[in-house]
């Protein structure tokens, strides 16, 4: 055997954790959702519980938390566990690869099972380089038009009037309303992204996503590096061929590179021992399995700290959140 570790526990491994945090969002969309109607309805029963985890997906505003944080040392009372999980993306991205991405991100996943169905129904197309280029300029100009109107040109008191704003208090609220009731044009957008994930490898992760342009320019930096021994390796594109992040593997020594989300899936199938590595600074090599416990281990530790230090439940209580809900279709963008 070329590897201590096999293919199969590697795909396992990574499989069982996506699967986990995507049942988990299942179930957070779930009590959302029943909070939700409560919210919007006249019925005069105890609220049920909203789950903080939905907050994960308002990176926008967690944006803007974080700099206001920066700016003031407030940390958001409206939607902390939104910054606390953006915090630990971000911790991830600098530290330990695209992990959010390979390990635990339910958008990724998705866009993998896609990816396998299409493989299997053979309508997986491949993107000729020439396009593969501009198409991935796409997330970074989407993160550098965010970035400019959030880090650049807001400032403390446009910060905090958004986010005392109504429209901030109900972002949840708006983005649940969005999918369950889309316009026509958003529903057409939406089910056009849907079929192509299945007919483009990793369209929205590789080409859309501003949350993942950030997480891998921020992996550039990360200590932990997939290396290639040029004088072992036969060339022999294993390691592409498996790469769900269509990485040259072979073009270099290091993957220094945006889109590697340390999967590790490479490193089982290379033929030659100890040719594809896992690499710290001043270390030849280090054991595959360390990342993924680093990733989840960091990620549920930003989690358990939040949620001791009270930075995880917002401060708003259920009857405030309610009220605003109820305002839902008068309540626009500030
Ligand atoms: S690129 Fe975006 S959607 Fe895809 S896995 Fe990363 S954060 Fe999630
Ligand atoms: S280079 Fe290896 S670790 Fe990085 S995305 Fe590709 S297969 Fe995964
Ligand atoms: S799988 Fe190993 S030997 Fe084959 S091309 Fe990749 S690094 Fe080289």
């Amino acid at each position: 055997m070329k590897h201590s570790l096999t293919s199969n526990t590697i795909a396992r491994l990574r499989l069982t954790s996506q699967s986990v945090f995507a049942l988990f969002c299942l179930v957070v969309g779930w009590q959302f959702y029943q909070f939700y109607l409560w919210a919007t309805s006249v019925s005069d029963r105890v609220a049920p519980q909203r789950p903080p985890a939905v907050e994960a997906f308002l990176p926008l505003g967690a944006l803007v938390s974080l700099k206001r944080f920066v700016l003031s040392g407030e940390y958001d009372a409206i939607h902390p566990a939104g910054l606390t999980i953006f915090l630990a993306a971000l911790f991830l991205g600098l530290f330990l690869r695209k992990g959010f991405c390979g390990w635990i991100c339910p958008v990724g996943f998705t866009s993998n099972l896609a990816e396998k169905i299409g493989r299997k129904l053979h309508i997986l197309a491949t993107i000729p380089s020439w396009l593969d280029l501009p198409l991935l300029s796409l997330k970074y100009l989407l993160l550098a038009a965010f970035s400019w109107l959030i880090l650049w040109k807001m400032n403390l008191q446009e910060l905090s009037s958004f986010h005392f704003s109504s429209y901030n208090m109900i972002s949840d609220a708006k983005m649940l309303h969005f999918f369950l009731d889309p316009s026509l044009l958003a529903g057409s957008i939406m089910l056009l992204l849907m079929a192509l994930s299945f007919v483009v490898k990793n369209l929205w992760c590789r080409y859309l996503c501003p949350y993942g342009g950030l997480l891998g320019l921020l992996a550039i930096f990360s200590p932990f590096q997939i290396k290639r021994d040029q004088h072992l390796c036969i060339d022999c594109k294993r390691c592409e061929t498996v790469c769900p992040a269509s990485i040259q593997i072979t073009a270099r020594q290091t993957v220094r590179n945006c889109e590697c989300i340390g999967c590790l899936e490479c490193l089982p199938v290379c033929p030659k021992k100890e040719c594809l590595t896992l690499s710290l600074p001043g270390k030849a090599a280090a054991p595959p399995l360390l990342l993924p416990t680093l990733i989840i281990g960091s990620f549920l530790l930003f989690w358990l700290v939040a949620r001791l230090s009270d930075h995880w439940q917002s401060q708003i209580p259920p009857e405030t959140f309610r009220h605003y809900y109820q305002q839902i279709q008068s309540i626009g963008h500030p």
